[in-house]
């Protein structure tokens, strides 16, 4: 079996972009911002749980695989059974095979980031398996038929006017532009769903190595839905979402849902050790738990790349971004955006396919002030720039030779004074060959790239000239 991780759907994920993502973002995520201040500021202790959230996160990473085993041995030991899926692919047929020896036709799914990572629901539907999302922003982007463009609020960028036109059009119903009423529509389709369902499909928030619980944080009971009604629970969770025991998890469930939506606890906190064990328990008959690799243990060898398993996925640096919240998510490409997206997707993807993302960015250093595990995001994302530029062991360049080789000579002359001086000189001179007037229409290989687009002004380091000429003129104006 090949190591390397199936990605699909990058550039078709961007096919989606809607008009007017701005305002519609901008209101939500400030809403978030303003919540998140208040909870954090009533708590005093704040930055200390930020510190023990981080370490906690990193003692994970650099023992995963001791954690791995433990909970595999937990989940067993509970009546459950463990998938390992090292690809997308291998992970989705997984999924099938289940569904398929137990003859499932319908299934309900929970909110899941790893379900969109590895476009499960399309693998369904190729296999004649109904998938219904029933998380209400979930249910909503399903049937608008694009990804999530925010980790916590998958349709944030639709406004209720927007929500009440694909109602309508979708359900064939007359849906007015009230938010409850829009809930009540989407709550009567889904019930139905889910006693129809033979299986429930849920990510995971947190596996908890010393029991083999999975975790669900959510604000909505449809994830108790999903994953106690039907007979049959299949979780698909990240390696990376493992944490070491009950009382890490005290730590982050404080910091996630402050950092998430200004809330002190999420309404739901669902813990799930295994299946139900007596008749007249609660839960399901079976329970399946697959963990997705695709890539993660790749990542893991980078020490300074691997620090993006911290995250929680709690969103809180997508509220802040100044990127994110004037381009939306959908403009980055894959199904997790923001500053996480930034630093997540060029690893997993591979910096041929995703290399722009680690260049969008201010580098105004917010993400890393919010975030609840302390991620150092511009230091990841100027990690990343050097890998994109100059390649290292783990990815080749994608920048062509001659430009990386006038990149790295324009950064010695910089940092080298007398050979900044040197060119100073004989610049404008060779310049002067391609100079047509105040520009340089056509220059030759590698800044025809540029020239290709637009002209380019001469090199005249009239700076360094103004600057010498100007002590000597102020004395001579105050003289
Ligand atoms: S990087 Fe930090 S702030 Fe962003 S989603 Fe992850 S935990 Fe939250």
């Amino acid at each position: 079996m090949s190591d390397a991780p199936t990605y699909i759907g990058f550039e078709e994920y961007s096919e989606h972009v809607p008009v007017g993502i701005p305002s519609a973002v901008q209101q939500a995520t400030d809403r978030f911002v303003s919540g998140r201040a208040a909870r954090v500021a009533e708590l005093p202790e704040w930055e200390s749980l930020r510190q023990i959230g981080s370490d906690i996160r990193l003692h994970t990473i650099e023992n995963m695989d001791a954690y791995l085993t433990r909970l595999e041995e937990k989940v067993q030991a509970a009546g459950g059974h463990v998938h390992w899926a090292q690809t997308a692919d291998e992970a989705n047929q997984i999924v099938l095979q289940i569904a398929e020896e137990h003859g499932v036709k319908t299934v309900v799914k929970s909110k899941s980031m790893a379900t969109e990572e590895i476009r499960l629901n399309h693998a369904l539907e190729a296999a004649g398996i109904q998938a219904i999302e029933t998380d209400l922003g979930e249910y909503i982007i399903q049937l608008a038929g694009t990804g999530p463009s925010h980790i916590i609020v998958p349709a944030v960028h639709l406004k209720k006017e927007e929500i009440a036109a694909l109602f309508s059009e979708k359900l064939d119903i007359h849906a007015p532009n009230d938010p409850i009423e829009l809930a009540r529509i989407a709550r009567e389709v889904l019930r139905e769903k889910f006693l129809q369902a033979g299986m429930g499909i849920s990510g995971g928030n947190f596996l908890i190595a010393e029991t083999g619980t999975l975790v669900l944080v959510t604000n909505e009971g449809n994830g108790r839905m999903c994953t106690t009604t039907p007979d049959l629970h299949v979780a698909v969770v990240g390696i990376d979402k493992v944490i070491p025991d009950w009382e890490s998890l005290t730590v982050f469930l404080k910091l996630l849902a402050r950092s998430a939506t200004g809330q002190k606890l999420s309404t739901y906190t669902q813990f799930i050790t295994g299946p139900r064990r007596e008749e007249g328990e609660f839960g399901p008959k079976e329970f399946h738990l697959v963990l997705l690799d695709n890539g993660r243990s790749s990542i893991l060898k980078d020490p300074v790349g691997r620090e993006v398993f911290k995250c929680i996925r709690c969103g809180a640096c997508a509220n802040v971004c100044p990127v994110y919240k004037n381009v939306g998510g959908f403009a980055y490409g894959w199904f997790i955006s923001g500053p996480i997206g930034a630093i997540l997707s060029p690893q997993m993807l591979g910096t041929q396919t995703a290399r722009e993302l680690p260049f969008a960015s201010t580098l105004c250093g917010a993400c890393a002030e919010v975030c609840p595990v302390k991620i150092p995001i511009p230091k990841i994302l100027l990690h990343l720039r050097r890998r994109v530029a100059q390649g290292d062991v783990f990815s080749l360049p994608t920048v062509g030779a001659p430009l990386r080789t006038t990149a790295n000579l324009a950064s010695l002359a910089l940092a080298q004074n007398w050979i900044y001086r040197i060119g100073t000189r004989f610049l404008p001179a060779i310049m002067a060959i391609f100079r047509r007037g105040d520009w340089i229409p056509h220059a030759p290989y590698p800044l025809s790239r540029w020239t290709q687009a637009r002209p380019l002004p001469p090199f005249t380091a009239h700076f360094r000239n103004w600057w010498k000429a100007r002590p000597a003129k102020r004395k001579g104006s105050s003289g």
